[in-house]
């Protein structure tokens, strides 16, 4: 077989800043040792996300350049609309800035207290905008996805009996919508199959709770139904697509990732009373609804980022990025979530640093080590992010501790994951050597943002 590569050539280069150990351990102090603090220009290969981080092609700098910003019905929405309608065929398309501006008009609107939203794993700001409603985000992913070493091809499933025990327990009313998350960015960017979201559709469908799906990552989840489930060679990628959106009766979309944009997100629904709320905060909040806090540049390039995720031979190409990222560490015996997810590697920091316990944060050390040794930045899911803290404000740990290096769309080459792979290399042989971490500060609300680290002696 021959090399798969970058289905794409370079028009425009971007220079890359090369730093020293000494000049990075100083922006790491400065930073309060959180790579969020850090000034990206300080980062030389940047890993943090694959939100908002991509390339976008000639087609879609072209498209920029047709943006009509008239303020009502402009050309550009028209385009951003029927790309929307195409893939997701629901009628009420709500432009937004990001995909959570359209998570707190879906909460502010449908979200009481006490609610329970069921969801295969919620997305950080998805929970916030439902705790902030005084809601329970509820996580009922599959029983694999705990387990890191274990190869299965839909690992972002939803526990179809837990959702039925949660309906049982909870009761319709209070269940005012569940939703799916493909892929499932939290469970380690794992696929939703086609079989899982049918089944938890029918399963809502009987007690008439409607399904919404957080679609950042729908062209990904599409090219993992493509590859892994049987019945799926044949079709493109958009039918998949339409396909699992036939399901849901609304969507939460971030284009900053299968947009591949810079910027920008959707509500989309097909019920009409629940259009007419979602548009009364979306003006209140966003602009009005044919522009909601975008450019007409912006929706040109989301209306087009959109059909260019569905490409095939793209999704080939990335995907064989991940694997191959994936596939050299794995070689060093570096411990990862298996098998690889769609648009990041995670490492597995608990098992690589055994001798951390959890709430000394080892996600922190591994991230903070890559950065040192490399100028790597990669970001912590673990209990920094996911913990919580119990009733008597004891901190609970999270059941994993990740580092997840994200893949920005089209923007590195294979000589950069070379070099990723050796300085992975490098923290890894000199493992013994990290620390832990305590939070000197934090925030009362998404403490990884700003918090302020310090390292723990060893
Ligand atoms: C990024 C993301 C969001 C939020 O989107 P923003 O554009 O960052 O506001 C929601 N859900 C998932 C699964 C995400 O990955």
């Amino acid at each position: 077989m021959r090399t798969i590569i970058e289905p794409f050539r370079i028009k425009m280069t971007e220079p890359l800043k090369i730093t020293t150990r000494e000049e990075r351990e100083r922006a790491l102090a400065a930073a309060r040792h959180n790579v969020f603090l850090l000034d990206a220009d300080d980062c030389c290969i940047d890993l943090l996300t694959d939100s908002g981080t991509g390339a976008m092609s000639t087609h879609q700098w072209a498209a920029m350049m047709l943006g009509d910003e008239s303020y009502a019905g402009s050309r550009s929405w028209k385009r951003f609309e029927a790309s929307v309608r195409a893939i997701t065929g629901m009628a009420h398309v709500l432009p937004t800035h990001q995909g959570r501006a359209a998570e707190g008009i879906l909460a502010e609107c449908l979200v009481r207290e006490g609610h329970v939203i069921p969801n295969n794993s919620h997305f950080d700001t998805t929970r916030a905008n439902i705790e902030y409603r005084r809601g329970i985000a509820l996580n009922l992913p599959c029983a694999e996805a705990f387990d890191t070493e274990h190869i299965a091809p839909f690992k972002g499933n939803m526990d179809v009996d837990a959702l039925r025990r949660c309906i049982a327990e909870h009761g319709r009313d209070a269940i005012p919508f569940a939703m799916m998350t493909v892929t499932n960015n939290t469970g380690g960017g794992q696929p939703v199959s086609m079989a899982n979201l049918r089944e938890v559709k029918e399963v809502l469908a009987a007690h008439g709770i409607p399904l919404i799906i957080d679609a950042c990552r729908f062209a990904e989840n599409a090219y993992f139904i493509h590859e892994r489930e049987p019945g799926y060679r044949g079709r493109s990628l958009l039918e998949i697509a339409q396909e699992m959106f036939a399901l849901a009766d609304g969507a939460t979309m971030s284009a900053k990732k299968d947009g591949l944009a810079n910027i920008g997100g959707f509500l989309a629904c097909r019920n009409p009373e629940w259009a007419e709320r979602f548009r009364s905060l979306l003006i209140l909040r966003e602009g009005f609804p044919t522009y909601g806090g975008l450019a007409g540049r912006d929706l040109e390039a989301i209306a087009v980022g959109l059909m260019e995720a569905l490409e095939y031979d793209y999704q080939v190409y990335r995907h064989a990025t991940v694997e191959y990222l994936a596939t050299r560490l794995g070689g060093l015996g570096i411990p990862m979530v298996m098998p690889a997810g769609g648009h990041a590697v995670f490492l597995d920091a608990r098992r690589m640093l055994p001798s951390i316990p959890p709430l000394a944060y080892p996600g922190i050390g591994v991230v903070n080590a890559l950065y040192l040794a490399g100028g790597i930045r990669a970001v912590e899911l673990g209990s920094v992010m996911f913990g919580h803290f119990d009733g008597e404000g004891r901190e609970q740990p999270s059941p994993l501790e990740l580092v997840r290096l994200a893949f920005p769309r089209r923007v590195y080459t294979q000589s950069h994951f070379d070099y990723i792979v050796e300085v992975m290399e490098e923290v890894w042989r000199d493992r013994a050597r990290i620390p832990g971490y305590r939070i000197a500060w934090q925030p009362a609300m998404l403490r990884h943002f700003t918090c302020h680290f310090e390292p723990l002696a060893r």
